[in-house]
């Protein structure tokens, strides 16, 4: 059944038992809502040991559908492409150019599996302060389409359970391609999300040219629309980094409120606000993880962004263009 906007829920009180969980520092405060320095990001979730604030909440999400047999297949699966063993690095090097690779190893990443690819120069300010600086001089990053019907039951099971196999296919894209390129006498290593451990997806994929920023604090991709997850492998493979690819999305969410209106506890901030030195788009981890916990997922405001929709980016993206061309005239 497709969420209808009636069945959005509004003016969303957090559930007591969450809230006892929640930590004395909010997810704005480690994340650095208002610092005007910049700096490395702290993390606030999706992490597996207890190195977080939030740990006791996240525990708790994670035993709630510990006996839901559909939840605990799709856990599975991710589990399975988790477990994938790591490739030795061979002994013998193989050398080409870096256009070579370049072109070798996007048309590989597109054959296991991703829907795009982009590569960048990794920046040591996309590791949390908390973690050694990861090995790679390059990211690669990669998008995995939702199925969209599946992601528009939001928030309903069926979403977490799409969400969760677009993850185990992102793991399993990414663990093949870093053993691929290791294969090849290079080092690799694999990153999926949510559990990254040590690094930020989002601003490498913006940097690799897979999108921009939106409101909801998610990509937007100008095929995709926010209807994909991501993963990326860092590598020492001599390659060439993509540009960004500015098509109008930051633009767009300027004047769009549709995720801000739809999300239940109303997190999406309407504005861009001051995070760690930069002025950027902004979710309020502490209204929209109680409600992600206590409904068990979310990702309406993936499903709702007018990009995500099958079919519309493409046309959001000539409009986008025809105003940017019109501006300029003026
Ligand atoms: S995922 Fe979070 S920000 Fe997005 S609609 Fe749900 S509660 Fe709001
Ligand atoms: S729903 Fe609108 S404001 Fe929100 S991310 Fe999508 S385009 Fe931007």
């Amino acid at each position: 059944m497709a969420r209808g906007k009636s069945a959005v829920q509004k003016a969303y009180t957090p559930n007591q038992q969450i809230l006892d969980l929640w930590p004395d520092i909010t997810g704005s405060q480690i994340n650095g809502l208002g610092e005007t320095e910049s700096g490395r990001p702290r993390p606030v979730f999706w992490r597996t040991d207890d190195s977080i604030s939030h740990s006791a909440a996240l525990q708790y999400f994670y035993k709630r559908d510990v006996d839901n047999p559909r939840i605990a297949e799709s856990r599975k699966y991710r589990q399975e492409t988790a477990a994938i063993p790591v490739s030795d690095i061979a002994p013998t090097t193989i050398d080409k150019s870096a256009a070579a690779w370049t072109e070798e190893l996007k048309s590989k990443t597109l054959e296991l599996g991703a829907d795009d690819v982009g590569i960048c120069e990794y920046r040591e300010e996309w590791t949390f302060e908390d973690r050694p600086l990861p090995q790679g001089k390059f990211a690669v990053v990669m998008a995995f389409a939702h199925n969209y019907p599946e992601l528009n039951t939001a928030p309903d099971e069926r979403a977490y359970i799409e969400v969760m196999r677009q993850y185990a296919r992102a793991g399993d894209t990414s663990k093949h391609l870093a053993n691929w390129v290791r294969e090849a006498g290079h080092f690799a290593a694999a990153k999926t999300g949510p559990n990254t451990e040590d690094v930020l997806m989002i601003p490498a994929a913006v940097a690799a040219g897979l999108g921009e920023l939106g409101k909801h604090g998610s990509m937007i991709h100008r095929k995709l629309g926010a209807n994909f997850r991501l993963s990326m492998i860092l590598t020492d493979l001599p390659l060439l980094s993509d540009s960004e690819d500015v098509f109008g999305g930051d633009d767009f969410c300027m004047r769009c409120q549709v995720c801000s209106s739809a999300c239940p506890p109303e997190a999406i901030s309407r504005e861009k606000v001051m995070v760690r030195g930069n002025t950027k788009w902004f979710v309020d981890f502490d209204k929209c993880l109680p409600y992600f916990i206590d409904n068990k997922t979310c990702g309406i405001c993936l499903a709702v962004c007018p990009w995500s929709r099958p079919g519309v980016a493409d046309n959001l993206v000539v409009k986008m263009a025809r105003k940017r061309e019109a501006r300029l005239k003026e």
